[in-house]
């Protein structure tokens, strides 16, 4: 997947026009894209793990993995959901709705070639900034098997 131009300057303008890495401040003709998440290591190009990054941090990371990468991501995938970058295609949820279980995202669930992100009940499978699919998980048995007395 290529990005575009404008997911360039939305991933400047959501990283502060600055290095995710070191903080410096940059112009966007200063900039190189970095994948949070080498490639190599199964990252992909969706727009919540392509940061802003100067050319020196660029060379010092190259394809290694991120320290605590799990936090980071979350928060990144996170903060481009509320941005609205990323919807469905295909699946059969409004996006509205669907905005609205992707912000109770609470982990990484799989990263192998997509990334699979996880709810308390349903699981989410990415692929170039859409959902394409969404598992159910067993949620609804949980609810029953809460404690409860009848009141008679
Ligand atoms: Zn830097």
């Amino acid at each position: 997947m290529k990005l575009r131009n404008k997911d360039k300057l939305y991933i400047y303008y959501r990283d502060n026009k600055s290095c995710f890495y070191c903080g410096k401040s940059l112009k966007f003709k200063q900039i190189t894209l970095d994948h949070f998440i080498p490639l190599s290591k199964g990252g992909t190009s969706d727009i919540f793990n392509v940061v802003t990054c100067c050319k020196k941090c660029n060379k010092l990371k190259a394809d290694k993995m991120p320290g605590n990468y799990e936090d980071t991501i979350l928060n990144l995938f996170l903060k481009t959901v509320d941005d609205d970058m990323i919807i469905g295609k295909g699946i059969n949820i409004s996006n509205k709705e669907l905005k609205e279980e992707l912000l109770k995202v609470d982990r990484l669930e799989d990263l192998s070639d997509q990334f699979i992100f996880q709810n308390s009940t349903m699981r989410f499978y990415i692929k170039d900034n859409y959902v394409i699919k969404i598992v159910y998980l067993g949620g609804y048995e949980n609810e029953y098997n809460s404690d409860f007395s009848w009141e008679d």
